[in-house]
């Protein structure tokens, strides 16, 4: 797919700026705050809805306006289309496609497709399960936007058991039971759905990324990607998930009228990376974990490739100048021109002259 145009409008530190894309490579290059990673973020948003540094809507509108729009128009093999969303401070974000506006996100999703590498994904080793699961999630939206509905779906139900759970922290446990039963099938039902897809998307993604990490790390390390739900149980019958995770529930029965929270399902998931059986987090140097994300990003383009048929683009925003040249050229090596890619630079000097004279490249100063 190939982004050919985008249009901003009191996007962050953006007033009215549109951009054409001239190369399958564009580089964005420009001083500290001048807007470099808002113009990546406006694509992240338009592909998933999300965006790595979870604002909300109204940080996203330029100050002092009341609405932000972010314009593109996209090519793919079934032709092209004009997406927009447009966020307000006071109310609903809404979507367009070709000036039509769309009811449902899930439409919106899979339309655009991108990978964002930045230098928060460090985080994704570094840092706790919540990271992972919300990286799991927007991969998945992403190969099956049925699935930001069925996320939907299992946060509404857990948001109105744990309320449950909260209004009925003094009542006797007995008479409770029978009426959390309800809840309890609900939250089994929408959160199998939930456990099943992303195991799924991992079992594809793990042989991707461990094949990514022995290639760029040039040695016989191990790299593993498990799916590590909180029910006990792993086993993959969707009848077998249902009943561990309703055992697990009446197992934690107490706890969670003391707590006043629901303390099992797919809110609570590990996703476990561990190089030759040792946890990433615990392994290595920062080198040796940027090379674990690298592995991962590229994982999640080739897999949203084989998925959409169709290359996604790339988002590089600053992860250039901290890889060594070895796993720079790795990275550029594989872009090459498959995958469209926009990289965010304060300085040209980390390219070799052939990626420059190949690439497009923009200066960006505060907003324009
Ligand atoms: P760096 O090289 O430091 O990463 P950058 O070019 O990527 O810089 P951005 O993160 O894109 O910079 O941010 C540019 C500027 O946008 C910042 O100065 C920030 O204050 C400003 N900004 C962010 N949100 C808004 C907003 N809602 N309204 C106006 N300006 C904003
Ligand atoms: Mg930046």
């Amino acid at each position: 797919m190939y982004l050919k145009t985008l249009h901003l409008r009191q996007f962050r530190n953006y007033q009215d700026q549109k951009v054409e894309f001239a190369a399958a490579k564009t580089i964005l290059v420009g001083n500290n705050a001048q807007g470099k990673s808002n113009l990546l973020e406006a694509v992240e948003l338009l592909a998933t809805l999300r965006s790595h540094r979870m604002g909300r809507d109204r940080d996203l509108v330029k100050e002092g306006e009341s609405t932000a729009q972010i314009n593109a128009t996209l090519e793919r093999f079934s032709g092209v289309s004009e997406l927009t969303l447009t966020l307000r401070r006071q109310s609903r974000r809404s979507v367009a496609i070709n000036g039509e506006t769309v009811r449902r996100q899930m439409d919106f999703l899979g339309i655009l497709n991108a990978v964002e590498f930045s230098s928060l994904d460090l985080e994704l080793v570094r840092g706790g399960p919540d990271g992972r699961r919300n990286w799991l999630d927007t991969l998945l939206i992403q190969l099956e936007p049925v699935y930001a509905h069925l996320l939907h779906q299992y946060h509404q139900v857990l948001r109105q058991r744990n309320a449950f759970l909260k209004r009925h922290l003094e009542a006797p446990a007995k008479s409770l039971q029978s009426e959390l039963a309800i809840w309890d099938a609900q939250l089994v039902t929408a959160g199998t759905r939930v456990i099943r897809r992303r195991d799924r998307a991992i079992q594809r993604l793990a042989p991707i990324a461990a094949a990514w990490h022995a290639s760029i790390s040039g040695s016989t390390e191990v790299l593993e990607i498990k799916y590590a739900p909180n029910i006990s149980g792993e086993e993959n019958q969707p009848g077998e998930i249902e009943q561990a995770f309703l055992g697990k529930i009446q197992q934690r029965f107490i706890a969670e009228l003391n707590q006043g929270t629901t303390l099992v399902g797919p809110h609570r998931d590990e996703i476990e990376l561990s190089i030759n059986q040792t946890p990433a987090r615990q392994y290595g140097s920062q080198g040796q974990q940027r090379t674990l994300v690298l592995a991962l990003k590229l994982a999640e383009l080739q897999l949203i490739e084989e998925v959409v048929k169709e290359p996604p683009l790339l988002l590089l925003d600053d992860v250039l100048a901290e890889l060594d040249p070895y796993r720079q050229n790795q990275l550029l090596d594989t872009i090459q021109d498959r995958f469209q890619t926009l990289i965010t630079t304060t300085h040209l000097g980390s390219f070799d002259s052939q990626w420059l004279k190949s690439s497009q490249i923009l200066f960006v100063k505060a907003g324009e």
